[in-house]
């Protein structure tokens, strides 16, 4: 996980927001009438997907996704059309991210703060492939990052596979190629747009290589 900037908010959602938040509002926060059935967050799929270039905003694997509202829509109703709340999420994560919302609630792939960013709450380790939170975390933050990584199911089997097969595969083709092409490939594997890149930077710093970011 790593911080995305998702960009300004696509032109058409204010109107959006608009018409169908108070529904959910309605429906959520005041118990009136039956739950709204309108999803028009999907019509700016491509607008979600494009801010996180096809990465789950949580595994960072590589998808069509589907539009994860951060904070849950039964929870807060207001934030159900705001483009701030909106994640690229694989299936997978967004099946497991469901409507939980702990006290504290996750780390926000988009936080602006230094301090709210997913660098400031996790790192991996290279050999196993696990993302983990970072060990110096006062208690309530390794619990909140400890939490994410457990409820969203960022250490099963099928990510620490994924994350070992592709540091395998960075391994030997650096190992085939010539010093010139090595740091083209470094960048290119370090990119924010390119599939797990976050395990890949970690693995590239052990490794020696530098990249710019
Ligand atoms: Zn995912």
């Amino acid at each position: 996980m790593h911080t995305v900037d998702r960009g300004p908010e696509p032109s058409g959602l204010g109107s959006v927001r608009r018409k169908y938040t108070p529904r959910w509002v309605r429906h959520y926060r005041d118990g009136h009438g039956t739950k709204p059935s309108d999803s028009k967050w999907r019509d700016f799929h491509e607008n979600v997907s494009n801010a996180f270039s096809s990465l789950c905003g949580y595994c960072e694997e590589i998808c069509k996704g589907e539009v994860d509202h951060f904070r849950p829509k039964s929870k807060f109703p207001e934030r159900v059309y705001e483009w701030d709340n909106w994640v690229l999420a694989c299936h997978t994560c967004n099946r497991k991210k469901n409507q939980h919302w702990p006290s504290g609630g996750y780390v926000d792939p988009c936080a602006k703060s230094q301090r709210a960013r997913p660098e400031s709450y996790f790192h991996f380790d290279t050999k196993t492939g696990e993302i983990l939170p970072k060990s110096e975390l006062a208690p309530g933050r390794w619990r909140k990052a400890d939490r994410m990584i457990a409820d969203i199911g960022l250490n099963a089997y099928h990510h620490l596979k994924q994350r070992a097969q592709w540091l395998r595969l960075v391994s030997e083709a650096l190992n085939a190629v010539n010093d010139a092409d090595n740091e083209e490939l470094i960048e290119f594997v370090a990119s924010r747009g390119t599939e797990l890149s976050s395990i890949a930077r970690a693995w590239i710093q052990q490794q020696g290589y530098s990249y710019g970011d």
